[in-house]
């Protein structure tokens, strides 16, 4: 959405990301309006929720996509690629489990074969 400046008047935009984040922290501090910041002077322009929740008519749902996504990066099962590579973690070792021979049977005969 297109604001302006209410101190410089320099013309800037809001990006839908942007509007996102702001309705969000709009609705979880309950706030009836957001500084948007001017890139320019740097001072905060206030939009009020109203005309920012107009440009944006389904943000709700465009926030609960964008959860969502997040959601799945963050706890992603096994195998499924996250942004940043991960080093292999360390495997479960496959070497240990070689099932031993018996050991009773030479043992065994040890005592019992002695013959006289
Ligand atoms: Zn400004």
């Amino acid at each position: 959405m297109n604001l302006r400046c209410a101190f410089c008047q320099t013309p800037y935009t809001l990006g839908r990301t942007e509007k996102l984040i702001a309705l969000q922290q709009m609705e979880t501090e309950k706030l009836s309006h957001y500084d948007a910041h001017c890139p320019r002077c740097r001072k905060a322009t206030p939009v009020e929720r109203q005309k920012m929740e107009v440009t944006f008519p389904n943000w709700r749902d465009a926030l609960h996509e964008l959860e969502q996504q997040a959601e799945a990066v963050a706890d992603a099962p096994q195998g499924t690629p996250a942004s940043a590579p991960k080093p292999e973690s360390v495997s479960a070792p496959k070497a240990e489990s070689k099932p031993k021979p018996a050991s009773s049977k030479t043992h065994k005969r040890s005592h019992t074969h002695k013959e006289k």
